[in-house]
């Protein structure tokens, strides 16, 4: 399952037409909430309106074609060998990373395992791949934004080669592939490679650079290292990209910008980039590739839709463009935050109070901050939280502490984080920087 939701080269359509519709519901297929995509946006936001009580559970819908949820996060753990796995029946069996959508929703949500085909705004109805009309009085659009490697030739079969040297965490199960890649290399030029935005996570590909480097490093290897991006900074804050910078400097990384990765040669061990219009050809003894990310194709022709890439939407409130009941968060979201769960925790408290307000005849008064947090691992052990608000300025809740490079931060996200995600996250009860406290709004 993860192997189409990951892979969509392309952003291939979805196979399945699966309904799973809830056998107690008394809807009739009118609802009062639609959520479109069970990802970490979808389940946290159901989760939290049942909570609240402004709806009950049996008033709710959630689409998704696929059967099972994952924890993204897990997949980083997994490629440095942090969580190594055996192969890829181990891993889908751990708990920690995926499991099924139905067993961790509330039995009385109603799940349809089904694309969205068409959206009818006027008249408040969603299209399903399997031609059922669902009628709505809110809906929410929670799709996320998904892998293709369309733009890197040569790349996916390069990555389902065993003996071709480049993987990547965003492609299938590959961050067992990248693990066994580490563990086997005897020196020579580690190459890790990042795309243009919006990428799922953007600071998952530096982390792997960190973690491997520190695996190198302590292993005696006789390497080289070299990071290559198709930006100037490495990072949407000026203050964090600088750190990350720094933190190359120290451990001899050279970064390589303005590359935009073009193709794999796996005859001659090559990536091939375009830097200002020249072609540099690139040997690797290992490398780790990042793909380029767009909306499922059925939302590439909506009216809201931007670029292929994300939704347009109203940066406070969430409201989609030109509507007054739908609205977007997440990963799809053209949010200028940082793809990522955390940032979720602080977008659904925001998207749940002005739904209360909606319902209850008042005006929206709730609006989001911004916020975003990044996790980057700076060594196998160590890591630095880059907090921002809006990508381009910071937000230090841990002052600059969380600028040094800390073990506690690192066992956090490696022991308690996949937990927190499971017990806390997806059961609406996790708000980020606030841990177990909601925001709270004027009465
Ligand atoms: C390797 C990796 C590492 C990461 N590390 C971190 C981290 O350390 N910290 C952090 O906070 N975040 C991290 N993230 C990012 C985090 O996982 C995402 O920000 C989060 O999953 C986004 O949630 P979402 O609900 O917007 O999208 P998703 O979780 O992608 O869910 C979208 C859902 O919508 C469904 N969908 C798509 N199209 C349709 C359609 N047409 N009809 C119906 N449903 C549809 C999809 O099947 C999917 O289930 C990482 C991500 C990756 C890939």
């Amino acid at each position: 399952m993860l192997a189409s939701k990951l892979s969509i080269s392309g952003v291939k359509a979805f196979s399945k037409g699966i309904l799973y519709k809830n056998f107690h519901s008394i809807n009739n297929d009118t609802y009062k909430v639609v959520i479109v995509g069970a990802g970490a946006a979808g389940l946290n936001t159901s989760s939290l309106l049942i909570k609240r009580k402004i709806f009950n559970a049996s008033e709710i819908a959630l689409i998704d074609p696929f059967e099972i949820h994952y924890y993204y996060s897990f997949l980083t753990l997994v490629g440095g060998g942090l969580k190594p796995q055996k192969n890829e029946d181990f891993l889908k069996n751990n708990k920690n990373f995926q499991r099924n959508i139905r067993d961790v929703i509330h039995p009385k949500v109603s799940l349809f395992n089904n694309n969205v085909k068409e959206i009818d705004l006027k008249f408040n109805k969603i299209h399903l791949s399997n031609n059922l009309e669902l009628k709505y009085k809110y809906l929410i659009l929670c799709p996320g934004i998904m892998p293709s490697f369309d733009n890197i030739k040569n790349s996916i079969m390069s990555m389902n080669n065993p003996n071709c040297n480049v993987s990547s965490i965003y492609y299938q199960l590959n961050a067992i592939k990248l693990n066994n890649l580490k563990n086997s290399f005897k020196g020579g030029d580690a190459i890790f490679v990042t795309n243009t935005p919006p990428t799922k996570c953007g600071g998952a590909p530096i982390k792997m650079c960190f973690i491997l480097n520190d695996y190198f490093r302590k292993k005696g290897l006789n390497y080289n290292i070299k990071f290559y991006t198709p930006l100037e900074s490495l990072f949407s804050v000026e203050e964090y990209s600088e750190k990350l910078f720094d933190l190359c400097d120290q451990r001899n990384i050279e970064v390589k910008t303005n590359h935009k990765i073009l193709e794999i040669d796996p005859i001659k061990s090559q990536i091939i980039f375009s830097n200002n219009n020249k072609i540099i050809n690139q040997h690797f003894d290992i490398a780790h590739i990042t793909p380029e990310f767009f909306l499922h194709n059925d939302f590439h022709n909506f009216p809201f839709t931007q670029k292929k890439n994300s939704i347009e939407i109203d940066s406070t409130t969430f409201l989609v463009k030109n509507t007054n009941n739908v609205f977007c968060i997440g990963d799809a979201a053209n949010l200028s935050v940082g793809k990522t769960a955390s940032s979720i925790s602080s977008q659904v408290p925001v998207l749940i109070r002005n739904i209360t307000r909606l319902e209850n005849n008042q005006s929206m008064d709730a609006s989001f901050d911004g916020y975003s947090l990044c996790p980057v691992f700076t060594s196998l052990n160590q890591i630095i939280l880059l907090e921002s608000k809006f990508s381009t300025e910071s937000a230090k809740s841990f002052f600059n502490k969380a600028l040094k490079p800390r073990r506690i931060f690192a066992f956090f996200i490696k022991y308690m984080m996949p937990k927190i995600y499971w017990a806390l996250f997806i059961k609406g009860k996790w708000f980020g920087k606030r841990f177990l406290f909601a925001p709270k709004f004027p009465k």
